[in-house]
């Protein structure tokens, strides 16, 4: 029994097919996912998709490379599809200082706006972090963010120990396979079991064994398989715990 924690099902070309993939999903023993918004539209999507299926949940975000996109009125919409009952998180926000599609100061402020969303309505965060560690952890702090995941973890372990420490999550993707991924896998060695979850973030990244391929979320079962062998650990004990955090979490 897993949970895929973050997921883009909505995004071509698993929305060609989504009765398939959510089928190979539960096949695997994938019982719930959150499908993950970045935009209004994508978000819309997840909603749809999260009311029509038993186990599938949706958050409500703005991705930080769009962040220089949002007015007032885009702001409304979202925060009104955040009070769905089917809506379990919020994001994927955060700061993106890799790309910088958005101005560093706009992505803040966005940031800002989520968190203050999410505080409102009691749901977690789900942020996106790349190159902004330090200035991503202060501005949760600083907001009083109290529930907050970094998806895709890649920073190293010295700053994977200042998010533990905040009480924030960590959660890994197929990265963690990945032959040159070593500092990812020592961090994934170090944390502790209740501090990390399991995502695809499909269709991107699937892991080694399916790479070239699309990811899809019944990938998700190679994340969990590789964190079980880097940790020493039974798989079952890695699917029951990783499962416990996703649903405690998200409240699912
Ligand atoms: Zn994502």
């Amino acid at each position: 029994m897993l949970i895929d924690t973050h997921c883009h099902i909505q995004f071509k070309p698993l929305s060609n097919d989504i009765e398939g993939v959510i089928n190979r999903a539960k096949k695997e023993g994938v019982k719930k996912m959150i499908v993950v918004g970045c935009d209004i539209k994508s978000t819309q999507e997840a909603i749809e998709i999260a009311k029509n299926h038993e186990g599938i949940f949706a958050s409500v975000g703005l991705h930080p490379q769009d962040a220089r996109k949002l007015t007032g009125e885009m702001w409304q919409i979202l925060k009104k599809l955040a009070s769905h009952e089917k809506v379990v998180a919020i994001g994927e926000t955060g700061l993106d200082y890799f790309k910088e599609y958005s101005p560093k100061n706009v992505q803040i402020n966005v940031l800002k706006q989520h968190i203050a969303l999410s505080n409102e309505l009691n749901k977690p965060l789900i942020i996106h972090n790349r190159d902004a560690d330090e200035e991503c952890l202060e501005i949760l702090r600083e907001n009083g963010a109290s529930n907050a995941v970094f998806h895709c973890f890649g920073s190293d372990a010295i700053f994977a120990r200042k998010v533990w420490m905040a009480g924030y999550m960590t959660s890994f993707t197929g990265i963690i396979t990945y032959p040159k991924a070593h500092n990812l896998r020592s961090v994934v060695e170090e944390c502790p079991l209740d501090a990390m979850m399991i995502e695809t973030d499909c269709p991107y990244l699937s892991p080694q064994k399916f790479r070239g391929k699309t990811n899809e979320p019944s990938y998700i079962l190679e994340v969990a398989l590789e964190i079980a062998r880097i940790k020493n650990v039974p798989f079952s004990e890695i699917a029951e715990i990783t499962t416990k955090n996703a649903e405690e979490f998200f409240g699912i």
